[in-house]
């Protein structure tokens, strides 16, 4: 084949020929003549960032395991792949079997974020198909996006033909079974497009127009046909499918060399800035059987020595002691499954209150890591209030004291600056904390206890009670920024802090609405690529490109929105209402905090819309007209 006596060729010349190379262990390789419809599951970011995304490892195993359908993988070439499959006139192609992308029916894009927009166009570019998604025709693949980002849809809506809001894994056999129909019915793109529309979940851009006033904002929005239905509501899976335990296992490091289970899925704890904890509502736990299960089954099909159990706050599911102690069980007593005798046990991401005395010591059973993270977001009591993120500072020294006390060395803690009503005093007062923690650590370890503190910048995201609010101001964020930098020094400490342009730019592409398509599109023609990578991320062809569109960044990152305004993703329905997030935003301004939601219901919306995903069927009658 031209592919492989080309990649031959090129690969020697790259950085980590082996993103490109596929051949992995449990990667699948089917039929493509027994196969009638062929997805290409495409990551705009590298390799070892794409392989440790769990969604796409999902519905990987999900498509490749139903009958008659072959998925495979693509990742965004790094620069110097790019450069070299251009100058070969090598087309972007699927790992598993070096096809062309330009040959599959669908094109599956993960988005989870909005700094990987230029590089979708990027793939489709080099894949030698239009980018914009009107002139693509039937005889090109169908471009489909999901993930987190695409809940506000809009600055993609040029390029993407159809969007999955919500959770994939029931959605993709439903397209599958529409495309298939529609194939055999030898419909045009239209027709096709139209037949997925009758599938809940899916947001079909073209069939939506958009009027705006004459100060740029959405006067509305409105269906083009009459099957488009409005507003489009997130897709929700009533009981999770099972957990993956037969991942592809790369040959080169990724970003988490690790298996991974997902024990819950959603947050109740509704921390305002948190777009996950909004829009994966609400929170479903997986029976501790089932991950115990699914934890000897991956190690056995894979050989890892260490498992994650994911959830967006895995200190809240109930039960994590007793889920944990036994996975620590059963290596002392040799009841797991073959491999599991050493294995390690990770919890990603912790609630300081849910984190008891009684988890850290099992955990430290498992193997000891080097750092212990926690994210407060805010210094000072009254803005976690604010920010509904509720502990009180002894609280937190007195985990952090216990977690010193096991031996871990390192605490890390994550901050954000510019919530709404913040101060400087309460800026000031991260570095109050993260001294104090040092001195508790010291305390315990003496010299040896370190603490890194990363603070980040707030981006309102859409969808959550902060959507409203604007992003603070440059000259603000730099001044604070020097003084955490002044003052956030000496020996055990250790400070990182984000790029304010590259988080002028997430603002924007989160909150923006269609008319920054043409923008997205000029900066990638500008060289706008990996803009999440700092030593990538080129701000000239972004400030070109809005300059020669005449599109103010103000308008979308630094403006305070009314609540009345129709905001770009108001049509897209994650099943939070809005009429909830106003509430929850004015609650925020008095300081007033609520519980978790699985304590007590705040009616936010999110059980109506629950409620319907479990009575819904998905409809399988996909006949030709
Ligand atoms: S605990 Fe807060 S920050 Fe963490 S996922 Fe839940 S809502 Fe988001």
């Amino acid at each position: 084949m031209v592919i492989d006596q080309e990649l031959e060729r090129i690969l020697p010349a790259v950085s980590k020929p082996a993103r490109y190379t596929g051949g992995e262990w449990n990667s699948v390789v089917k039929d493509w003549d027994a196969s009638d419809v062929r997805w290409v599951l495409a990551f705009p970011d590298v390799y070892e960032i794409g392989m440790s995304n769990l969604g796409l490892a999902i519905l990987y195993e999900i498509l490749n395991g139903a009958d008659g359908v072959l998925a495979e993988r693509v990742f965004a070439p790094w620069v110097d792949m790019d450069e070299a499959m251009r100058a070969a006139g090598l087309p972007l192609f699927s790992l598993e079997s070096r096809r062309p992308l330009a040959e599959f029916d669908v094109i599956g894009f993960s988005l989870p974020y909005e700094q990987l927009h230029t590089n979708l166009l990027n793939m489709l570019d080099l894949a030698g198909l239009p980018l914009l998604a009107a002139e693509r025709d039937e005889g090109q693949p169908l471009v489909i996006a999901g993930g987190g980002a695409v809940f506000n849809p809009e600055p993609m809506a040029d390029f993407v033909d159809a969007f999955v809001l919500g959770e994939g894994e029931e959605v993709v056999l439903e397209v599958t079974a529409a495309l298939r129909q529609s194939k055999q019915c030898a419909e045009g793109r239209a027709e096709q497009l139209l037949r997925l529309s009758s599938i809940p979940g899916l947001y079909i851009p073209r069939f939506y127009d958009v009027d705006y006033h004459d100060d740029g904002t959405i006067a509305e929005v409105r269906t083009t046909v009459p099957e488009a239905p409005m507003p489009v509501r997130k897709r929700i899976v009533a009981t999770l499918p099972p957990p993956i335990t037969r991942p592809v296992v790369p040959y080169i490091d990724t970003v988490h060399n690790r298996g991974a289970i997902e024990i819950q899925r959603g947050c109740g704890r509704g921390c305002r800035f948190c777009h996950a904890g909004m829009v994966y509502r609400p929170v479903r736990e997986r029976p501790a059987e089932e991950v115990l299960a699914a934890v000897d089954a991956l190690v056995a099909n894979t050989g890892y020595e260490e498992v994650a159990l994911l959830s967006l706050s895995s200190s809240d599911y109930r039960g994590i002691e007793a889920l944990v102690g036994e996975l620590v069980a059963r290596q002392g007593d040799g009841e797991g499954a073959p491999g599991t005798g050493h294995l390690s046990i990770s919890l990603p991401s912790l609630r300081i209150e849910s984190v008891s005395v009684d988890l850290m010591d099992k955990l430290q059973a498992t193997g000891r890591r080097s750092s212990f993270t926690f994210a407060p977001e805010a210094a000072t009591e009254r803005l976690r209030g604010v920010i509904n993120k509720p502990i009180a500072d002894e609280d937190l020294l007195a985990v952090v004291e216990e977690v010193y006390r096991r031996g871990w060395k390192t605490v890390k803690l994550y901050f954000m600056i510019g919530h709404p009503t913040q101060t400087l005093d309460d800026v000031a007062a991260i570095v109050d904390l993260a001294m104090e923690v040092r001195a508790v650590g010291r305390r315990v370890l003496g010299r040896k206890a370190q603490v890194n503190v990363s603070v980040s910048t707030l981006v309102p995201k859409p969808h959550t009670p902060f959507q409203w609010v604007p992003l603070a101001d440059e000259e603000e964020v730099r001044a604070q920024q020097d003084y955490l930098k002044e003052h956030l020094q000496g020996p055990g400490l250790k400070l990182n802090w984000n790029n304010y342009r590259e988080t002028l730019l997430e603002a924007v592409l989160s909150r923006g609405d269609r008319r920054l398509g043409a923008v997205i599109h000029r900066a990638w023609q500008l060289g706008a690529r990996f803009d999440g990578w700092s030593d990538q991320f080129r701000v000239e062809a972004w400030r070109q490109a809005f300059r020669e569109l005449e599109v103010e960044i103000g308008f979308y990152a630094r403006r305070q929105r009314s609540v009345d305004e129709v905001l770009p993703w108001d049509h897209v329905d994650v099943g939070v209402s809005k009429r909830y997030l106003v509430r929850d935003y004015e609650a925020s301004l008095r300081g007033e905090t609520r519980l978790d939601c699985r304590e007590q219901c705040y009616a936010c919306g999110i059980l109506s819309a629950f409620r319907e995903a479990r009575e819904s069927v998905a409809d399988d009658a996909w006949a030709c007209p």
